[in-house]
């Protein structure tokens, strides 16, 4: 289904990047990992190539910035000579009361969670083919308020609302784009932000009385960029274990 397809995922060394791209090169897909953490993400890369045999490449990126961004689709086309996937998945979450959030703490969220979905897949849409597609990854904090977190929830509720509009304006190409709303998954970003006793007061939220895995992101992702889901564009898919039905 993805053979000689090439993926471009962003935040790929670790936590649900990591796993979006490997589950992308399980399906012999050829995945550009793109981060910031360049020596974990040469060695995510190595990883994914051994363990999978599909080609790898990591590139250093920081997606908020647009220099960064346009070295990494052009890496991806002079190594593979198409991008036919591209996975908007870098982001930060760094919790701090609306009162005490800075300019600096705004702009940064919004730069590396938002305005990095819109750098990456303007790149990636000048040279993406009919037929391909674009996912990013948003946040159930999109769609129900959590406290301290008023900068991440607006940089998620942004990315909705630029699905939903690229989706119209990339119809034509036939180019899908969608995006993922994850609940709590398990990853090292979650790992340094949240003690177990927050963890457990989290599990009480989720009626299937687990946190989620980078699997439960990636099987959902790899529907999304497969042409089984050709004629599903411009859709939020919530995976979250239930926690947003109450
Ligand atoms: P993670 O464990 O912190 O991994 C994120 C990766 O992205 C890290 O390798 C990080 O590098 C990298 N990164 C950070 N800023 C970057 C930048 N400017 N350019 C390139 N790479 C950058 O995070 P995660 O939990 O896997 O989350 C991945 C995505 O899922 C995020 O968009 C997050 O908002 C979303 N999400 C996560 C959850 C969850 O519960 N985990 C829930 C909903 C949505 P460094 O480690 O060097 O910063």
């Amino acid at each position: 289904m993805f053979k000689n397809k090439t993926a471009i995922v962003t935040g790929a060394a670790k936590g649900i990047g990591y796993g979006i791209a490997l589950a992308l090169a399980k399906e012999r897909t050829n995945v550009v990992l793109a981060d910031m953490d360049e020596s974990a993400n040469e060695k995510s890369a190595k990883e994914i190539e051994k363990e999978t045999g599909s080609k790898c490449v990591a590139v250093k990126c920081d997606v908020s910035k647009k220099e960064d961004v346009d070295n990494l689709v052009k890496t991806a086309i002079n190594e593979f000579g198409t991008l036919d996937i591209l996975v908007n998945n870098a982001g930060i979450f760094p919790s701090k009361p609306f009162l005490e959030l800075t300019e600096t703490d705004w702009d940064k969220v919004i730069d590396v969670n938002l305005k990095s979905v819109f750098l990456c897949s303007q790149a990636a849409a000048k040279v993406m083919r009919d037929g391909s597609k674009i996912v990013s990854i948003s946040s159930i904090a999109s769609l129900v308020g959590f406290e301290g977190l008023t900068h991440y929830c607006a940089s998620k509720g942004g990315i909705n609302g630029m699905t939903r509009a690229l989706a119209l304006e990339l119809a034509p190409k036939k180019i899908n784009v969608n995006a993922i709303a994850p609940g709590l998954i398990g990853t090292p970003g979650v790992d340094a932000g949240l003690n177990d006793e927050a963890k457990k007061q989290m599990l009480t939220m989720i009626p299937w009385n687990r946190m989620g895995l980078p699997e439960d992101i990636a099987n959902a992702v790899v529907f999304l960029a497969s042409p089984q889901s050709d004629y599903i564009t411009g859709q939020v898919i919530v995976v979250d274990g239930g926690w947003t039905l109450r």
